[in-house]
């Protein structure tokens, strides 16, 4: 059901002049608001009255995560502490966090777009929503929470962790839609094999998988081991959080961007000049609606495209096909780019692989390695020797075949890679330690 049809199904020319509206509003609120914004714009010699045309976005100056770190905690906020209602912040892991704001406006703003996100995944005010996100600073579980409640369905507010009770509560409550990381969604798919569950007794229709980067062979993988249909959803909480783009139930092929109140651009990734249509490159979010912390030009730092053509669905929206990578994640081994979503594609596509891995990178003295620690099944696992050896070998050229570089190839035993309870740690990088 498409839940905000104006908005969702408008045609694109009144959705570009809504947008054109919008942005010039915003960059006038900004300017006047935010004396970091006001320099920088100043600096780059352009006033808000210079915005004309959509077009006339490429000369506003891009706005990074350094910029938010400079401002830390509360720098860019352009309303008075006393408006807003609720921050959030990112983990922190990669440096100081960075602190996001929402007025009571925002908050009620991003509970409708995840409504319209779950009701494009199929979701309807009959369903129990399973909410493995988690709860608290990250702003997968309360902005999935919101959602689920606008929609009207009924919230299973059960956060990260506890898999097996969270097995107990999805058979007993009937959990029909489930919300969690892909990573974890396998932990959970595991730990049902392991307490003799079987999915498919289970009343679980779809699997609503964001917050990491998950390939197609995931989606086959995800959708075989708990028996729903697969949702990519994407958001990041400097742009609201979850609720930023989906995919449909009807296609399941790119994500809708809820582009009445997000505009997005792709640039290049080292040039930053705009790339058209169907380009891949860094992909760039505008914010046209939120009121507390709004950002101009907001670099991801994802990896992907726009693609404009029709949708079966209705939604007029350009689409995104599935976030290749990060520019972040992005590996340089012996010169090669790497990405870990390209060795999860190779793995998935190999029998007898268990979709739990993870990516060690060292040096010796100049030299990079790379070594790929993957699981095997219980039956290959106690197969002889020479058949583990034959399975190391094929991967290992496949990996080869896909990204140039090789790799090292452990096979090991089932249950020994450490188990996500959030987002997946997929790669040790012991180079910098
Ligand atoms: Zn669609």
């Amino acid at each position: 059901m498409i839940w905000d049809e104006e908005f969702e199904t408008m045609p694109r020319e009144a959705l570009r002049a809504l947008q054109l509206k919008r942005l010039q509003k915003l960059v006038a609120r900004v300017y006047e608001k935010v004396p970091y914004y006001r320099g920088k714009m100043d600096e780059a010699g352009i006033n808000p009255e210079d915005i004309q045309r959509l077009d006339d976005l490429k000369f506003l100056p891009f706005t990074t995560k350094e910029d938010l770190r400079k401002n830390y905690p509360f720098g860019l906020f352009t309303v008075p502490m006393e408006e807003v209602v609720r921050v959030h912040a990112s983990s922190g892991t990669t440096g100081q966090p960075t602190v996001v704001g929402y007025t009571k406006g925002d908050v009620k703003l991003w509970a409708g777009l995840m409504a319209r996100s779950l009701s494009a995944a199929g979701a309807h005010s009959k369903d129990l929503i399973h909410n493995a996100y988690g709860y608290g600073l990250f702003t997968g579980g309360l902005g999935a929470h919101y959602g689920a409640e606008e929609l009207g369905a009924t919230v299973i507010p059960i956060s990260g962790g506890q898999t097996k009770r969270q097995i107990t509560i999805m058979r007993d409550f009937g959990s029909t839609v489930l919300l969690s990381t892909p990573s974890y969604a396998l932990n959970l798919a595991g730990a049902m094999v392991d307490a003799g569950v079987d999915p498919a007794d289970l009343s679980l229709k779809v699997g609503i998988f964001g917050a990491e980067p998950w390939s197609e062979n995931m989606r086959e993988e995800l959708e075989k081991k708990l028996q729903l249909k697969a949702i990519d959803i994407y958001g990041l909480s400097e742009i609201i959080g979850p609720g930023v783009a989906i995919e449909c139930i009807e296609e399941q092929k790119g994500l809708h961007i809820f582009e009445d109140h997000f505009l997005p651009e792709i640039v290049d990734e080292n040039s930053f000049e705009p790339k058209a249509i169907g380009e891949s490159g860094e992909l760039v979010f505008t914010t046209l609606t939120k009121t507390a912390f709004p950002v101009i030009r907001y670099r991801t730092k994802d990896i992907a495209q726009l693609i404009d053509t029709p949708c079966s669905c209705g939604r007029t929206s350009v689409r995104m096909p599935k976030v290749t990578g990060r520019t972040d994640d992005m590996l340089i081994i012996r010169g090669v780019n790497v990405f870990p979503s390209q060795i999860e594609h190779v793995l998935m596509n190999v029998k007898g692989v268990e979709p739990h891995y993870q990516i060690i990178v060292d040096r010796h003295g100049s030299m990079d390695s790379m070594e790929v620690q993957v699981e095997v099944s219980e039956s290959i696992f106690s197969d002889e020797i020479k058949s583990l050896e034959n399975l190391s070998r094929q991967i290992q050229a496949e990996i080869k075949d896909l990204i140039g570089s090789s790799a090292k190839v452990t096979l090991v035993e089932p249950k020994t890679i450490k188990r996500s309870e959030g987002k997946a740690q997929r790669v040790i990088d012991k180079r910098n330690i």
